[in-house]
């Protein structure tokens, strides 16, 4: 309710939206949060990775190490800028890129590794990732995308490797329908990343607008006390205005002419809000995190590894299941009782791709469903599904 307080305020003051403080506000309060020197936010993840990727400098022609596994999103601000992608497999017990492969995929052009948490777990091979870059200088970018708040020796992850991105898009760990942050400790890096944000736009005042609206959608819709009536009027009020998390331009590869935008005065104040609840829901996960660990170990089903000294946010809990399980999960509204998410539904989700070279990547995209670990209280459920 507290988010459409917000949204409905900001839709009725369109003076407040180009007030940049309240968006340094929530640089600062998340950088703090985060325990990281310095935050830069976009109006996205993927716009937040660009920043990262300027800020790194990698130039046309280089080379950086990313994970046969993840949203086409990611290897497109790569492509934008004439970097090429080199898929490297993941390993099957945290979904994160394999160190092993990582290191047969180095040549003299690599430059950068992107590194993954996915579902909210810290990845298997993060301090192996970590001291293989270090050995051959290459640089880290930490997608955090799953795993804002998932912490290794007590520290947020994000904070190990050069340069890090979040995203608040609804379906993550926290919510201002569409939304991203980056965050650096290095001091050249941090000036390089304000540098890229404040050269950026906003957004126009018609994706604000629209995406305050969505707010109120999907309160009514999934929130709400009496979501099954006032969803369907919810529908009709802002339905036609639903936002994309990809657009068609984005799955064939194309540069959205908007591209590379700084976060929005409103969108800043649904994040600020955000992360006043953020560490309640991510402990919420982690409860339903151990009901599924149960429910597994009574199936006799394959649980995800929660590697030594991390603490995961389980944004989503994934399990193996037989192909024919994935194809058709209605099993899971039975046993046990709730809609599975599927992504990634292909190597480079959500277009139909198949990234030669990454066998384990590939057993993933028939075999992994994610169960979810939040109800209708926070995000919507849909997650990319
Ligand atoms: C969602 C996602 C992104 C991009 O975040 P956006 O805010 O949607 O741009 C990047 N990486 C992964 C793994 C994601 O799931």
């Amino acid at each position: 309710m507290d988010d459409v307080v917000i949204a409905r305020t900001a839709l009725k003051d369109w003076s407040s939206w180009d007030d940049d403080s309240v968006v340094q506000e929530y640089e600062r309060t998340f950088a703090r949060w985060n325990g990281s020197v310095h935050a830069s936010a976009f109006m996205s993840g993927r716009e937040a990775l660009s920043a990262c990727i300027y800020a790194l400098g990698l130039k046309s022609g280089d080379e950086v190490i990313v994970p046969g596994y993840t949203c086409v999103v990611v290897p497109n601000a790569f492509h934008y800028e004439g970097i090429r992608s080199v898929y490297c497999d993941i390993e099957l017990e945290t979904f994160g890129p394999d160190a092993q492969d990582i290191e047969r995929k180095i040549t003299g052009k690599t430059r950068a590794i992107l590194l993954q948490h996915l579902y909210g777990l810290v990845c298997r091979d993060y301090l192996k990732i970590l001291e293989l870059a270090r050995k051959k200088n290459l640089r880290v970018i930490e997608d955090c995308a799953h795993a804002t708040g998932a912490k290794f020796d007590g520290i947020n992850v994000g904070n190990f490797g050069d340069v890090a991105f979040y995203s608040s898009e609804q379906s993550k760990v926290f919510n201002t329908i569409q939304g991203g942050i980056a965050v650096s400790n290095s001091e050249s890096i941090k000036e390089k990343l304000q540098e890229f944000r404040d050269e950026a736009k906003r957004p126009s005042d018609a994706l604000i607008e629209k995406q305050l609206y969505n707010v109120l959608l999907n309160y009514y819709k999934c929130k709400h006390r009496h979501r099954w009536l006032m969803g369907d009027f919810a529908e009709l009020l802002y339905g036609r205005r639903r936002l994309v998390s990809t657009t068609k331009d984005e799955e064939q590869g194309r540069r959205p002419a908007y591209y590379g935008r700084k976060m929005a005065a409103p969108i800043a104040k649904l994040g600020l809000n955000q992360l006043g609840k953020i560490d309640m829901y991510n402990e919420k996960r982690r409860q339903a995190a151990k009901r599924w660990a149960l429910w597994c170990d009574e199936r006799n089903v394959k649980k995800p590894t929660i590697i030594d000294r991390s603490i995961p946010v389980h944004l989503r809990y994934p399990v193996m299941v037989p192909p024919e399980k994935k194809t058709n999960t209605s099993w899971a509204l039975r046993d046990p009782g709730v809609t599975a998410g599927v992504w990634f539904v292909s190597q480079l989700h959500p277009i139909e791709r198949t990234v030669k070279g990454c066998p384990n990547a590939e057993t993933a995209v028939k075999q992994c469903i994610n169960l979810p670990c939040l109800g209708a209280t926070n995000a919507p459920n849909n997650a990319g599904a």
